[in-house]
């Protein structure tokens, strides 16, 4: 923690990476705000800690914010951890799992963000302010009426101890403000660099403790980051406005800071802000519609923050590696979702290729088909089979659950008349393949299965070869279009195409 201030007075990112190793164990941590569920902006923050946490040794902190008592969701604190464990980035401390700095959940710590208070309150640097809500309310109108920014007029600065005392004894009801030093100093950000902002030229005194005895974000952020020995904060850009003001409650508490880097806005592609309202953005939603982890981080660390250079396909071991926080820039990352089929094809075609990851996958998809084929059960060198032979072309593993392949699961049902139509050599076809298919019962690949096929219905006199194809893909499918031929046949294994293609033609 010691060089944490050095570092953070030097900011010199060159030394930040220089001396790594002799800041072990670095603390790190990110804070997530409770008032809704984890969606991209949040995970790529959170991911952003991790990834520099681990880069560096250091913990992974994840503190819940829970002292703003009307904006809380039941359940919001559990949905966020769980998306992080599922996206892979587990915090290596937080509410679940603990640490030796817990509590983890800021309503827990009221008796810290006290004690912080009361050593404002003695010092000086913190006051008790008894206006009312009807006297802030005009202030504030008054200030609208001047077209100007409404900020508090810091009267209660001024009052004597006595009239404190007297305005205690009657019971009245009271905040605690923080007394803004004016000439607050500059700061150096990891990602924005030299950073000045005379807070209270601008601002009122700001509360730091509300009436009902919780903290407000400042005072609580600033405690637990000192009381949990964070060495540094990455968060989102919209804090940096606040941070000369932690520091300054750093500066009047006595305490060294830690080092900020204040990472630039997520926005949508055509820069307009990502809207929570729209739903779409929570990482629960893409989840439920079956996108693989892998294709989350590696779409919101494509945009342009924090690597050289961007590529689809990065795993997150690449991802720790590649990292590096001197490249993240402070021009606002611009997400395309509409690129996330091809991340997601990509990803998924890395988990059907590595073993441990296939077998997840086929767990997953057979637990999929239980719930929609009721009582069928797909064994797992089935699934294994089609899911390599689909590689590349599936974008999610709930594709195969589309009527598009449906005929993987369930035996399609054809019209001979349809058959018929199609080829008056119908029959001749069914035969032809069977044959075909009895010869290649031990011993085939997808290469020779399509060479077979063609060299032997290419001879027909009267059907071409497309339309021999076309027939035969109705006959294993029912459908008109699809995987080719012979994938439908591998997928299907040999005995199954064997009994549609008789079924159909040769009876
Ligand atoms: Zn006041």
């Amino acid at each position: 923690m010691k060089k944490m201030k050095e570092i953070c007075g030097a900011g010199n990112l060159q030394s930040l990476n220089g001396i790594t190793g002799s800041m072990n164990p670095q603390r790190h941590f990110v804070e997530l705000h409770m008032e809704s569920f984890l969606h991209l902006g949040g995970l790529r923050t959170a991911l952003y800690n991790y990834l520099f946490a681990k880069k560096h040794g250091g913990n992974f902190i994840l503190r819940l914010e829970d002292t703003d008592r009307s904006r809380l969701v039941p359940g919001a604190a559990d949905g966020i951890e769980d998306m992080l464990e599922w996206a892979g980035i587990p915090p290596d401390e937080s509410p679940r799992r603990g640490g030796l700095f817990g509590p983890y959940e800021q309503s827990q710590r009221l008796s810290l963000y006290h004690e912080a208070v009361q050593a404002l309150l003695e010092s000086g640097s913190a006051y008790r302010c008894f206006c009312t809500p009807q006297r802030l309310e005009l202030i504030k109108k008054e200030a609208l009426r001047r077209r100007q920014t409404p900020r508090y007029d810091n009267r209660c600065r001024h009052l004597t101890s006595a009239q404190v005392q007297e305005k205690l004894a009657q019971n009245l009801p009271f905040v605690v403000r923080f007394q803004l030093p004016s000439g607050a100093h500059s700061f150096q950000d990891l990602v924005f660099g030299w950073t000045h902002h005379d807070v209270a030229s601008v601002e009122g005194d700001p509360v730091i403790l509300k009436g009902d005895g919780f903290p407000t974000y400042h005072l609580a952020n600033v405690v637990d980051d000192y009381k949990m020995a964070v060495s540094h904060v990455l968060r989102g850009e919209e804090w940096l406005i606040s941070t000369t003001k932690h520091l300054l409650l750093y500066r009047a508490l006595g305490w060294r800071p830690p080092a900020y880097a204040h990472l630039p806005l997520l926005l949508n592609k055509d820069g307009s802000k990502l809207s929570k309202r729209q739903g779409d953005i929570f990482i629960q939603h893409f989840v439920q519609r079956g996108y693989l982890p892998d294709a989350m981080l590696d779409i919101i660390t494509n945009c342009g923050s924090g690597f050289t250079g961007n590529q689809i396909g990065r795993t997150l071991p690449e991802l720790i590696e590649q990292y590096n926080l001197q490249s993240v820039s402070t021009h606002s990352a611009l997400l395309d979702l509409d690129k996330l089929p091809e991340f997601s094809r990509v990803h998924l075609s890395r988990w059907i290729e590595g073993a441990d990851m296939r077998a997840q996958l086929v767990a997953r998809l057979q637990t999929l088909l239980r719930e929609k084929y009721k009582d069928a059960t797909f064994d797992r060198e089935y699934i294994e089979r089609i899911l390599v032979l689909r590689k590349g072309h599936l974008i999610l593993l709930t594709d195969l659950l589309s009527p598009d392949y449906s005929y993987l699961w369930v035996r399609p049902s054809v019209q001979q008349e349809d058959l018929h139509r199609l080829s008056s050599e119908a029959s001749e076809i069914g035969s032809l393949v069977v044959q075909i298919l009895h010869k290649s019962r031990h011993d085939t690949s997808l290469e020779l299965l399509s060479r077979e096929l063609k060299s032997h219905l290419q001879q027909l006199k009267a059907t071409k070869y497309s339309t021999s194809m076309q027939l035969l893909r109705l006959v294993l499918s029912g459908i008109k279009k699809g995987p080719s031929v012979a994938e439908m046949m591998l997928s299907l294994g040999v005995e199954e195409s064997i009994i549609r293609v008789q079924k159909a033609l040769c009876s």
